[in-house]
């Protein structure tokens, strides 16, 4: 084997590895249960590493072990693994083809977000760390089954835009970045914002940031995503994560059903 086939090898082992740390931070903070997947787009390759479809011996998002991940082609098809590919596999495939910048996604039912989703309500940007998610309303795609062929994949990939996270309306949430670290990092970002966004409208009227003030506020020195992602890791790693994790009223979480 060449040094630069050894070399692939190494960064495919190493995102089946990322792949399933993302689903078991999600996993355990009540973000994805056996629904949902997370994938990453092999640099260069037209290949694509995804948490498998959920089967008798495939089970939760936090249990999915590296080993098991597999690769798919961009048509969805398989190309490594002992599994087959998650029936919703053209949300992935139709994205990384519509958006060459895009290098992970993530796909979660997680309520809070969906919420406003599901009433068309836009998730504002109203906490320092987590509105750059939220500057502009995430688009709606409406039609609530399963993204289970490539012309359902296409309209989602087309409602998404040009945007990083888009709603599946009564259905769930995609989120997207250049790493599956980012696309991760997002889902938890965005649902303590929901959160947010529900607890302040019970008090009054939210105060948007402006915009200006979250583009000046990402210029600051803010710790980045590499880091906040090991922090969450470090917490799988030593059994620590939990919901408080995401949001600091326990109350609210079991009624929420983010306890695991
Ligand atoms: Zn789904």
């Amino acid at each position: 084997m060449s040094a630069s086939a050894d070399d692939i090898q190494a960064v495919i082992a190493e995102l089946k590895k990322t792949v399933s740390v993302a689903g078991g931070i999600l996993y355990h903070l009540g973000l994805a249960d056996y629904m949902g997947h997370c994938s990453a787009r092999i640099p260069g390759t037209d290949r694509i590493v995804i948490k498998p479809r959920h089967s008798a011996s495939v089970h939760g998002m936090g249990t999915v072990e590296s080993e098991r991940m597999i690769i798919i082609d961009m048509d969805g098809k398989p190309v490594e693994g002992r599994d087959g590919p998650p029936a919703e596999i053209f949300i992935h495939t139709e994205i990384y083809r519509a958006r060459p910048d895009i290098g992970g996604i993530v796909h979660t039912h997680q309520m809070m977000t969906t919420a406003f989703g599901v009433v068309g309500r836009p998730i504002l940007p109203i906490l320092a760390t987590e509105s750059h998610d939220a500057k502009r309303p995430f688009p709606i795609y409406s039609d609530p089954d399963l993204v289970n062929s490539p012309a359902r994949g296409k309209a989602l990939a087309q409602a998404l835009g040009d945007h990083a996270t888009v709603h599946i309306q009564n259905h769930g949430v995609v989120f997207t970045g250049p790493t599956v670290e980012e696309a991760t990092l997002s889902a938890i970002h965005i649902e303590r914002l929901a959160l947010l966004n529900y607890f302040s409208l019970q008090l009054g009227t939210p105060n948007v940031i402006p915009t200006e003030k979250i583009d000046e506020m990402l210029k600051g020195n803010r710790v980045g995503y590499g880091v906040r992602f090991a922090y969450y890791k470090s917490l799988l790693d030593t059994g620590a994560l939990s919901a408080r994790a995401v949001v600091s009223a326990p109350p609210i979480a079991q009624f929420l059903n983010l306890t695991k």
